[in-house]
């Protein structure tokens, strides 16, 4: 039988394993952790009782992902649930812009500037499945709608600094600003708006939704479906050269590209080891997860109804900080992403004590505590948040690497978002998947289409094994 070994069980790790398997491949995972799931694991962090997220928590990408969707995961026990809210960012002026699932809805809230996001936004989510197929697959396939894709191309390279001009009201503006944050790269630089562009429109197809029982839900219903195709995982298995790789006929490296260049030394063909070395990683999280007594007592209480709270003020505050952390220099209100996932999924709470997610931008490797940093941005914008908190555990860039070691420096999205890296991912190559040695891949978020819980990077590099397997004239489906 075909064997494949998956080095990590991240959410692209187990999407690999998955795909193979489906294909008749034996497939084995191996994971240093003792838990599964590298960037979708849930764990009781503050106290007995509230469930919070470890990582990933918010999944307009993952109920949007093309390959996620083919699964049936919800057969597996994977449920989405909506907040009622998408996205919601408070302003000092005590009203907050609120991104709903509708473009109308959102448009509704925005003033003058709600025609504008219809117009912006409007045919974006209704396309996006079409726009997702192309951009989240290696560019250079042939585009199957490039039409589409050739409308959105110019208003994706631009700088969001640029794109931001296109509202009139800064509740419009810093609501675009906040998404297009989730690029972690400056907001002057090409192609940030491509990052926001791509996850409001998401979000206007698919909504925000958190998975019910945490993001491990998503991990245990990969786990699942790839057990019952016959997989195995073993955890507590640390990777650290090709002695510790059973032999296999593909093994695909949920890693960072500077790991898979230690464990694969000299193997790894010198132009690939020079690339992966010089790879580049961006800004970090300062995570603090809290919990509060009788939730955040927002400003404008229709925060308290958004599963995703940003908080960093106007476009342009949040454009500072985002060049600031993106330089190295920790600013003095980073921009800061709050979690309520219980809102739509009460069960993560117990009575009326909940488990509050957050985290800030930090520069790459920061060392210093955010923890009063994100409690002071909270406070701005939900006076007495302090005083409701009964717990709090905080997790600055050392922890978060140590806790998985593809958060190289606390870099939670497997690579700087640079113009370059953004598309061309962990290398210029039309494979980039490819690690130059036959049948070994790399296929985590350091790939394309990079960041997020949506297993797609793991769903392109099993394609690219299984062409090679179908190659080597490989028993496979
Ligand atoms: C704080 C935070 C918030 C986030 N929020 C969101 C969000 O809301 N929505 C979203 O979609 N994404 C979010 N992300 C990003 C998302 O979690 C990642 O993009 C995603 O998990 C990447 O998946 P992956 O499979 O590539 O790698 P990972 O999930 O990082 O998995 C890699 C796995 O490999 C294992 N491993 C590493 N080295 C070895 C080795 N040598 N041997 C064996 N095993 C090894 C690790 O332990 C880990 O389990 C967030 C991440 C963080 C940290």
């Amino acid at each position: 039988m075909t064997t494949a070994v998956v080095v990590g069980s991240g959410p692209n790790g187990l999407a690999a394993a998955v795909h193979l398997a489906r294909h008749g491949v034996d497939v084995q995972v191996l994971e240093a952790a003792d838990t599964i799931g590298g960037g979708t694991r849930s764990a009781e962090l503050t106290v007995p009782g509230l469930l919070h997220d470890e990582c990933s928590a918010f999944h307009p990408m993952g109920a949007g992902s093309p390959y996620l969707q083919t699964l049936d995961l919800e057969r597996f026990g994977l449920t989405w649930k909506w907040p009622e809210i998408d996205c919601a960012h408070p302003l000092d002026t005590g009203d907050a812009g609120l991104l709903h699932r509708s473009v109308e809805d959102t448009a509704a809230g925005l003033g003058d500037d709600g025609t504008r996001w219809q117009r912006m936004f409007g045919g974006l989510a209704d396309g996006f499945d079409d726009l997702a197929a192309d951009l989240m697959r290696p560019i250079a396939n042939i585009p199957l709608h490039p039409i589409k894709l050739a409308s959105f191309g110019p208003r994706a390279l631009l700088p969001a600094t640029v794109t931001a001009r296109w509202w009139r009201t800064e509740k419009a503006r810093a609501l675009f600003g906040g998404v297009a944050a989730h690029a972690y790269y400056r907001l002057d630089r090409p192609a940030t708006s491509a990052v926001g562009l791509m996850i409001v429109a998401a979000g206007h197809r698919y909504g925000w939704p958190v998975a019910e029982g945490g993001s491990q839900s998503i991990t245990a219903a990969l786990a699942a479906m790839l057990t019952d195709w016959g997989g195995k995982i073993t955890t507590g298995t640390r990777v650290r050269s090709p002695r510790d790789i059973p032999p296999a006929d593909v093994v695909l490296l949920d890693l960072a590209p500077s790991a898979a260049a230690d464990i694969l030394g000299d193997r790894l063909p010198p132009r690939v080891a020079k690339a992966y070395r010089r790879y580049r990683h961006g800004p970090a999280a300062f995570k603090v997860d809290f919990a509060v007594d009788g939730g955040v007592p927002w400003t404008d209480p229709a925060c308290g109804r958004a599963g995703t709270v940003h908080l960093g003020g106007t476009f342009a505050e949040i454009a500072d900080a985002e060049r600031d952390v993106a330089t190295g220099r920790m600013p003095r209100r980073p921009f800061v992403l709050v979690g309520q996932q219980y809102v739509a999924d009460p069960g993560r709470s117990n009575g009326s004590l909940h488990p509050l997610y957050a985290y800030a931008h930090v520069p790459h490797g920061y060392t210093g505590d955010a923890t009063e940093a994100v409690i002071t941005q909270i406070e701005r914008f939900a006076p007495g948040f302090r005083d409701r908190v009964v717990a709090t555990v905080s997790s600055g860039p050392v922890q978060l690497a140590e806790s998985n070691a593809n958060y190289v420096g606390g870099d939670i999205i497997g690579g700087a978002n640079t113009e370059t890296q953004v598309v061309l991912r962990p290398r210029i190559a039309l494979d980039p998947y490819s690690t130059g040695i036959p049948g070994t891949y790399l296929c985590s978020a350091s790939a394309p289409p990079g960041a997020g819980a949506h297993g797609m990077c793991g769903y392109n590099a099993a394609q690219s094994a299984l062409r090679h397997l179908r190659r080597a004239g490989g028993d496979v489906l």
